[in-house]
C-alpha cells in the first residue's frame, strides 16, 4: 500500500508564495496520497496541471493516445494494489480514456481517471462551449464511483475519496471530473493547506464472518476430489504465501485462470493446468479464490460435475450465487479469509480420495507430453507458424521468470498462454475478462513503470495495430520493453477470401508484408525482422538482455492461425461457406 505522506510541506507555489491554484492543489493532493506515477495526454485544460504534477516529483508518462495511457494506469493498479492514475483532456480525450477505465472496472483493477472538463454551468445550459460534454454523467453509470470538482477546495477530498473507492471492496475504476473553474481557481495558500488531511486506513480490509469460514472448512475437509481455482483476484490480493500454504499443506490440486498463472508454479506437482476438463467434470468440491464463474468458466454449470459444491472467496457479496448456487460463500478480504480458513483447518484432516492427486498427475504428464509435440512438430516449419515461434519463445521466457509477459491477440493469445509456463505471481497480464484487443502496449508500459522490471509483449499483428503508436512512448521513456509481433497478415490469419468478387481485402485481412520493425526504427528502438527460429532466438535473447525498447517483427505464414473462440455460441455461423 502507498504510505500516506505525513510531511507538512506547505502547498505554496514558488512564484506566488501567498496564493495557489486548483491545479497546484491537485498536484499536491496526488503527491500527499502517495501517487508516484501518472499516465496521460495533455492539452487544454490540463497542460499546466501535468507540469505541476511533474514538479511534485511524480513521474508523468505522456502518451500518444488516452486509451493506452488508461491501459497503463489499469495495469499499474493490478500490479501494485494501488490506483493507477490517468489524466486526460475533455471530450474525446475523456471518452478515449474512459474505455480503459471501464475495462479496469470490469477487471476489478483500481484506477482513477482525472479528466479536464468544461465549466459545468455552461455545459448544463447547452451553450456550446469548448469540448462540451456532460462527462460526469457519461462516466457515472460505467465506473465504480464518480466525483465532480467545481471548486478548488473540493480537490483534496475528491482525490482521497477516489483513492478509497478504487481500492476498497471490489477494486475498480473511479472518475474525477476536474472542471476548468476548479483548476483555475486561485486560493490563499494557508487556506489551501487546511484542506489536506491524512486519511486513516485508506484500505481497510473487512474480515469474513466466522460461520461462513467454518462452513467452508467443513465442506473442504469432506471433499473426496477437491480442487482450487485461482483467479486474477487472488493474484491481485498479494496473498501468495497463504495460498501456497493452503495448497501445499493440504495437498490440493490447483487450476489457475490466465492472469493467476504463476501464482503457484504452472509446472508444479499439484498444477492441474492441463486437466481443466477433468477438474470440471470430476471434482466434488472446488474452492474458487478470486475468480468469477462467468463465461470463461461455463457459468459454473454444464460441463461441471452436477453435484459439485463450490466454496467461493470473494470480497464482493453480490458475486455470490450469480450464475449458480454457491455452497459456501466466504465474503471478505482475501488475506483475512485465507487466514481464517487456515486457522480453521488447523488440526483437521482432509478426506481426499488417495487416487485423486496421482490420477491428475498422470493425466497432466500425458497431456503435457502430447502438447509438447505441437511445439516439436513445428519447430523447423517454414514459413514459421505460431508454434514454431513459441518453440523458441517458451524456453527463453521460462528461463527469465522475472520478465513480465503481456499478451494479446487471437491465436497469439491462446497459444502463448498455453505454451509458456509462468512461475512467479503477477507476471502475466492479458486482455482479461472482456478479452478485448488493444491493451497491449499501454499495459506493457504500465507494467514497466510500475515494477521497474523487463517486459515482453507478445502481440498478434492485429492486436498491435490498436496500440502500436504508443510504442514510441516506450522509446521516449527508454523502457525495457520488447514487443514481439506475430505477423500472420490478419485477424485470425491472412487467408480470408472476400465474397462477391470484390478486389478489396477480406474483412480479416491485414498485411502479411508489413514491416513493423520499421515503425520501431522511426523511434530509435532496437529492431529485428525475423523469418527463422534461429533469428528469433537471437533477437529475443539480445532484446531481453539489452533493457532497451526493442521490437521484433516475426514473419509467420499467412495460413498460420484460425478463427479463435472455442465457444460455438459466441461465434454465429452463416449458412454460406466462408473462408476465414
Ligand atoms: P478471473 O478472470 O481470473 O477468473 P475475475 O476477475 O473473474 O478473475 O475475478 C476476480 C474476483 O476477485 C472478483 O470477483 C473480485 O471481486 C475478487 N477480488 C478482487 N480483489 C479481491 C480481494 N482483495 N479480496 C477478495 N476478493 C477480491
Ligand atoms: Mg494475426
Amino acid at each position: 500500500m502507498a504510505t500516506v505522506s505525513t510531511t507538512t510541506t506547505p502547498v505554496t507555489a514558488p512564484h506566488f508564495p501567498q496564493q495557489v491554484t486548483g491545479m497546484y492543489i491537485l498536484a499536491r493532493a496526488l503527491k500527499r496520497i502517495g501517487i508516484t506515477d501518472v499516465y496521460g495526454l495533455v492539452g487544454i485544460p490540463i497542460t499546466e496541471a501535468a507540469y505541476l504534477i511533474q514538479g511534485q516529483g511524480i513521474k508523468f508518462v505522456g502518451f500518444r493516445h488516452e486509451q493506452q495511457a488508461g491501459m497503463a494506469a489499469a495495469t499499474h493498479g493490478f500490479l501494485t494494489k494501488t490506483p493507477g492514475v490517468l489524466m486526460t483532456v475533455s471530450s474525446l480525450g475523456f471518452l478515449n480514456g474512459l474505455t480503459a477505465t471501464v475495462n479496469a472496472t470490469v477487471n476489478c483493477y483500481p484506477m482513477i481517471q482525472i479528466s479536464g472538463a468544461s465549466d459545468p454551468t455552461m455545459v448544463d445550459m447547452n451553450m456550446g462551449t469548448y469540448e462540451q460534454l456532460d462527462q460526469y454523467n457519461t462516466a457515472k453509470p460505467l465506473v465504480k464511483a464518480a466525483f465532480r470538482c467545481s471548486h478548488a477546495k473540493d480537490i483534496p477530498s475528491a482525490v482521497a475519496r477516489a483513492y478509497r473507492a478504487a481500492v476498497s471492496g471490489r477494486p475498480g475504476g473511479v472518475y474525477i471530473d476536474m472542471t476548468t473553474p476548479a483548476l483555475g481557481e486561485v486560493m490563499d495558500a494557508d487556506e489551501a493547506e487546511k484542506l489536506f488531511s491524512d486519511p486513516v486506513d485508506i484500505y481497510s480490509p473487512v474480515a469474513p464472518n466466522q460461520p461462513s469460514v467454518d462452513r467452508a472448512v467443513e465442506i473442504l475437509t469432506s471433499a473426496k476430489k477437491p480442487a482450487i481455482l485461482l483467479g486474477k483476484g487472488a493474484a491481485y490480493a498479494q496473498v501468495d504465501d497463504k495460498i501456497k500454504t493452503l495448497i501445499e499443506k493440504y495437498n490440493i490440486p490447483y487450476l489457475p485462470m490466465s492472469m493467476a498463472k504463476g501464482l503457484m508454479p504452472d509446472a508444479g506437482p499439484l498444477s492441474a493446468l492441463s486437466c481443466r476438463s477433468t477438474i470440471m467434470e470430476q471434482a466434488d468440491v472446488v474452492m474458487v479464490i478470486g475468480a468469477r464463474l462467468n463465461w470463461m468458466l461455463n457459468f459454473g454449470k454444464g460441463r461441471w460435475n452436477e453435484n459439485i459444491k463450490f466454496i467461493q472467496l470473494d470480497v464482493e457479496p453480490q458475486e455470490i450465487d450469480r450464475n449458480r448456487a454457491i455452497a459456501a460463500p466466504v465474503v471478505g478480504d482475501m488475506g483475512l479469509a485465507l487466514d481464517a480458513i487456515l486457522a480453521g483447518l488447523e488440526g483437521k484432516k482432509m478426506s481426499t480420495d488417495p487416487t485423486w492427486v496421482p490420477s491428475l498427475q498422470a493425466e497432466a504428464k500425458e497431456k503435457d507430453a502430447k502438447f509438447a509435440t505441437r511445439l516439436t512438430d513445428n519447430k523447423t516449419a517454414m514459413p514459421m507458424n505460431h508454434w514454431t515461434a513459441l518453440s523458441v519463445i517458451k524456453p527463453i521466457l521460462e528461463s527469465n521468470p522475472d520478465v513480465v509477459l503481456i499478451n494479446e491477440g487471437a491465436n497469439t493469445l491462446d497459444d502463448t498462454r498455453d505454451a509458456v509456463n509462468m512461475s512467479l505471481p503477477r507476471h502475466r497480464v492479458d486482455c482479461a475478462t472482456w478479452s478485448i484487443m488493444g491493451m497491449g502496449i499501454g499495459s506493457a508500459i504500465g507494467a514497466a513503470v510500475a515494477t521497474g522490471k523487463k517486459v515482453v509483449a507478445v502481440e498478434g499483428d492485429s492486436a498491435f495495430g490498436f496500440s502500436g503508436m504508443d510504442f514510441s512512448t516506450a522509446c521516449r521513456f527508454n523502457l525495457p520493453l520488447t514487443v514481439v509481433i506475430f505477423n500472420n497478415g490478419g485477424i485470425y490469419n491472412g487467408i480470408g477470401e472476400p465474397l462477391d468478387k470484390t478486389t478489396d481485402p477480406a474483412p480479416t485481412t491485414l498485411d502479411i508484408h508489413a514491416r513493423y520493425d520499421k515503425l520501431g526504427d522511426a523511434f530509435g528502438a532496437q529492431t529485428y525482422y525475423v523469418q527463422t527460429p534461429d533469428e528469433l532466438d537471437k533477437a529475443l535473447k539480445e532484446s531481453i538482455a539489452s533493457r532497451k525498447p526493442c521490437l521484433i517483427d516475426v514473419q509467420l505464414g499467412a495460413d498460420s492461425g484460425k478463427e479463435s473462440g472455442h465457444f460455438g455460441y459466441l461465434n454465429p455461423a452463416t449458412l454460406q461457406h466462408i473462408t476465414v
